[in-house]
């Protein structure tokens, strides 16, 4: 399968379609330990990819990824809007090292997502974005290292970033604004946990059907 930039007007739909179909849920957990913004601040960014959709199918991937990450930082806003820009703008700086096949993208995606860690000052078990970000780079390089055929890496995939999200419930907060609840935050999915897990498995659809 040759992964095309010409797919991202549908990836980027598909995201904000699913983002749009979640609304309340992602309102609901961003209000339950957070300040409601949550979705607000995600569609704002996601509004504007839409807006350069057809301009973003035109340019390689690491363009594309940079044009996309700093879309997301100067318009999401929140911590969220910072940390999903430095993943993408963390993507296209690796790019310029490695390959863009599949043992290339893998390590693109853990270098990115080492980036959304500093930027964080967080790690996995943090309840955030980062426990659907981690298992993903670390399924991914797995997988790739195992010969792991698309398809089927990519329904693994899904998988893999569903369990991560549903990790976030139970946790304690230690970083973002749930944080000040202490163990008040244990009990709600993470917000930015769930939309991500939402655009992942927005991508896997897409790619599935490519
Ligand atoms: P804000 O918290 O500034 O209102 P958003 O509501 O847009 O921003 O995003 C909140 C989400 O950002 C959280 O649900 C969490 O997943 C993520 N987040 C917040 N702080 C951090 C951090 N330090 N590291 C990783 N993710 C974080
Ligand atoms: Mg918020």
């Amino acid at each position: 399968m040759n992964i095309s930039s010409a797919l991202l007007p549908d990836l980027i739909d598909a995201v904000a379609d699913t983002i749009a179909s979640h609304a309340e849920e992602v309102t609901a957990l961003d209000q339950a330990i957070g300040d409601g913004d949550h979705l607000i601040n995600l569609q704002r960014g996601l509004n504007a990819l839409m807006a350069q959709s057809d301009e973003l199918a035109e340019l390689a991937w690491p363009i594309a990824w940079q044009k996309i990450g700093m879309t997301m930082m100067s318009t999401i806003g929140g911590a969220s809007g910072s940390l999903f820009g430095t993943l993408f703008v963390a993507m296209s700086k690796a790019a310029r090292e490695l390959p863009l096949n599949q043992t290339g993208f893998a390590e693109i995606f853990m270098e990115a997502v080492n980036a959304v860690k500093q930027r964080g000052k967080s790690d996995i078990g943090e309840k955030t974005l980062l426990d659907v970000l981690c298992p993903v780079a670390d399924y991914l390089q797995t997988a790739v290292a195992e010969n792991v055929e698309l398809a089927t890496l990519l329904t693994e995939l899904d998988k893999v970033a569903i369990a991560g999200m549903e990790t976030t419930r139970d946790m304690l907060a230690t970083k973002g604004r749930a944080a000040f609840l202490d163990e008040r935050s244990r009990g709600h999915i993470d917000a930015g946990a769930k939309t991500t897990q939402l655009m992942i498995a927005a991508v896997v659809e897409v790619l599935l059907a490519a």
